[in-house]
């Protein structure tokens, strides 16, 4: 499997993907077939997760080529991610407890031999040390094989799931902290109270085509229990008026402009920010901090060719510009830069953002009821 940084290689991913595959996709996106046989999902979701193509730009070039009710499933898959985002900005305690608690079970697991030999992939389960590897190797995980592995990781080695959501981010490209702390939350049972998520050995061989074999795993656990609820603090997502002639910060998540609500925006400069490990609660491999630079070197390239004025630099120099605003990083580690180091940024907010979170306060099945009328107010035609 191969993610290359780069806005070109997306559009041609998701190209492919519309042209090839998308018919098929809800019968056939449960199934992981391995590395090389994942043309049944899109595999965009890194490119996602840094605003090198996004939703709307999906959206759209699935229904010029297939009714919405032909693409429902995709698209609401692709909305899924825009939903667990705005479950997030509206409860956002939960990333900044997972954080916490991370920080400390970190320190009680840092010798735990079950927890090393997890993360070394030398369980005695077989189907986990290869996605394991896989993970490592190829920065990405199947759907199923995420909630397979998350499951066994919380309920047959019985490790803390936020040890297990900290790996992911260290490994994934797509890494994110709303889809990946809440996908976690989901699987332990703690985001929908008492229903948690457990793999079993048949439906580990039926959606693997029998690729692996002889799974012993606990399939009768409990769901795990958080005494902990989050009531819903509600934020202002709306826009200032005049954003002429200033400067723009763009994060990680937003890496290309020219796709951005704000594009004919006439801005001085911009600015593509880099935050550094050091930087991070969570420390990224070495290939997911080089995948990142990368796409921002991408971006900074693009920019440069449409003749606007840009410059890479690092989270801390953010203090140093004037009369800015910044594309808004959504809840993680950028923001917790910000906030952290009293930086004072106005956001602009993405209009599918601010159509999506009001529905966010509920649970996805009610989310999913507005997803038609969330397309339409992006004007995309259904
Ligand atoms: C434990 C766990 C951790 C996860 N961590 C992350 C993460 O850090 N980052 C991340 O982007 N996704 C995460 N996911 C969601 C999902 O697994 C990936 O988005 C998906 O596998 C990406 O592959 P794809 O692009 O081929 O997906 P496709 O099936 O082709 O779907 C298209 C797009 O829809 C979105 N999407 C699909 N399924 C989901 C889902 N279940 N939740 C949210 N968005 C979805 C993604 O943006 C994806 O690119 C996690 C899921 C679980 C169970």
């Amino acid at each position: 499997m191969l993610f290359e940084a780069s806005r070109a290689k997306a559009i041609e991913k998701l190209d492919h993907f519309i042209e090839n595959n998308l018919t098929d996709y809800s019968k056939l996106r449960n199934f992981d077939l391995g590395p090389e046989g994942r043309s049944n999902v899109s595999c965009l979701s890194p490119y996602i997760t840094h605003g090198i193509i996004n939703e709307k730009e999906i959206i759209k070039k699935s229904l010029d080529k297939f009714s919405f009710a032909k693409n429902e499933k995709f698209i609401q898959e692709v909305l899924w991610r825009t939903y667990w985002k705005g479950w997030l900005e509206l409860r956002p305690n939960v990333w900044n407890d997972y954080l916490i608690e991370l920080k400390k079970i970190r320190e009680d697991f840092k010798d735990n031999k079950e927890y090393l030999n997890a993360i070394e992939g030398k369980t005695n389960i077989e189907c986990f040390n290869y996605w394991v590897n896989e993970l490592k190797e190829n920065n990405y995980l199947h759907n199923h094989s995420r909630m397979w592995f998350a499951s066994i990781w919380i309920f047959t080695l019985e490790l803390p799931w936020q040890l297990g959501a900290e790996f992911f981010m260290q490994h994934l490209y797509d890494g994110d902290a709303a889809s990946n702390t809440l996908g976690w939350r989901w699987v332990a049972g703690i985001q929908t109270q008492g229903k948690h998520y457990l793999a079993s050995e048949w439906n580990i061989k039926k959606f693997t085509n029998n690729r692996f074999q002889n799974i012993k795993l606990n399939e009768n656990a409990p769901p795990k229990i958080s005494e902990k609820t989050y009531s819903i603090i509600r934020k202002d997502f709306s826009n200032p008026q005049d954003i002429q002639g200033k400067n723009l910060v763009v994060f990680e998540n937003n890496l290309s402009f020219e796709i951005t609500d704000f594009k004919e925006n006439n801005f001085k400069k911009i600015y593509i920010v880099a935050v550094k490990n050091e930087n991070r609660s969570i420390k990224l491999s070495e290939k997911s901090v080089e995948f990142k630079s990368l796409l921002i070197k991408d971006q900074e390239q693009r920019l440069k060719d449409n003749s606007m004025e840009c410059e890479v630099i690092d989270i801390s120099e953010i203090k140093n510009i004037g009369n800015c605003f910044g594309l808004y990083p959504t809840v993680g580690e950028n923001l917790d830069y910000l906030n952290s180091n009293n930086i004072k940024l106005d956001f602009l907010y993405r209009k599918l953002d601010q159509y999506s979170w009001e529905y966010c306060n509920k649970g996805f099945f009610n989310f999913k009821n507005y997803i038609p009328k969330i397309i339409s107010l992006q004007k995309v035609s259904l």
